[in-house]
């Protein structure tokens, strides 16, 4: 038999060589969920490692703030490799669903084990973990019946003794986007202006610090997300701080989520709804909530023990995604207000 030659096999290679270039031009195996994430990796790591473990299905992710993961879903378009977004505000989601980068989920057991009001109305996107943002306060300097709501904190008798972290988190401009939801414009600007009079100091960098400058003296009150809270009490439980469970507008605690929806361009929407259906469930909601000391999104699943001894609150019934629309306002009013 003749042996064949080179260019007799040619188009074989030609067309073999095409398909593994394609394949790198992807950049990934056909089969891998890719999630753009500005939950931290070491919160999000085991879980996806569990999922894989149990389904076989392969995880990559990519981490960076909301803000440029949302403008890269955006500008990769139709050709992004990204099946889920997850991120760490209720509000950085219904911007990423209103430019259209989400795309709708119809699923019961979605339905079923998310509450209504941390869920996208448009079902773009659902909260998989709830924090809450409220009162921490000096147990040396302040009694708790002292204490009421966000609102009050405006009040003269905290002059020179509040203190909080900056108008730029995205955490306190989720809170004056409920509170301006709740309140209108007008008395939300006059609430912050007595916040701002109020203050013991510059607004700090993190929550963290917060806490710190109480547990120093240098100030009395503040407002924290309830994780930051546990994160500093878990390693040093004999802290003269607590925190307190403050209401908005007499309708219970400010909550945000950390959560997620499925790209409209994504190559793998079935396998991304499943893994989606999968963190709503137990055994992961455990997972996701437990890592960062907050409460799962599911009601039957409960939180961490550390988290279930601050004690049970009512969560402010506005559904989460009312700060994001509202978040734009939020900005320029605490701009106006000289909330720094
Ligand atoms: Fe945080």
């Amino acid at each position: 038999m003749p042996e064949r030659t080179l260019s007799q096999r040619s188009p074989y290679w030609v067309l073999l060589a095409f398909g593994f270039l394609t394949l790198l031009g992807c950049g990934r195996a056909p089969t891998e969920l890719v999630v753009y994430s500005s939950r931290n990796e070491q919160l999000i790591k085991p879980m996806f490692d569990r999922y894989t473990e149990e389904t076989g299905q392969a995880i990559r992710f990519v981490t960076d703030d909301a803000g440029p993961l949302i403008e890269r879903l955006a500008a990769e378009g139709q050709n992004s490799p990204a099946d889920i977004l997850l991120t760490v505000d209720a509000g950085q989601l219904w911007q990423a669903a209103e430019r259209g980068l989400l795309q709708p989920v119809d699923s019961e057991t979605i339905r079923t084990n998310i509450p209504e009001h941390l869920r996208d109305p448009g079902s773009r996107w659902i909260g998989l973990s709830v924090r809450a943002r409220t009162i921490v306060y000096s147990t040396e300097r302040v009694q708790p019946d002292e204490l009421s709501s966000y609102e009050d904190l405006a009040d003269e008798r905290w002059r020179g003794r509040l203190c909080l972290r900056t108008s730029k988190s995205v955490y306190n401009q989720s809170l004056v986007a409920m509170m301006i939801e709740a309140h209108g414009e007008e008395k939300t600007e006059d609430i912050v202006r007595g916040w701002v009079a109020n203050l013991a100091t510059e607004p700090f960098a993190n929550d963290t610090r917060l806490m710190e400058a109480i547990i120093a003296g240098q100030c009395d009150v503040g407002i924290v997300n309830s994780y930051y809270f546990g994160r500093l009490t878990r390693d040093k439980p004999d802290q003269p701080i607590r925190l307190f469970w403050a209401e908005l507008a007499g309708d219970g605690v400010h909550v945000n989520v950390s959560g997620a929806g499925i790209a409209a361009a994504a190559p793998r929407r079935e396998e991304a709804q499943k893994f989606l259906e999968w963190l709503t469930q137990p055994e992961a909601q455990s997972m996701f909530a437990d890592a960062n000391l907050e409460y799962p999104a599911n009601p039957n699943v409960a939180p961490d023990p550390l988290v279930a001894s601050w004690g049970t609150f009512r969560a402010s019934s506005l559904n989460v995604a009312k700060a994001g629309e509202l978040q734009p306002l939020a900005v320029r009013l605490m701009d106006r207000a000289g909330f720094r």
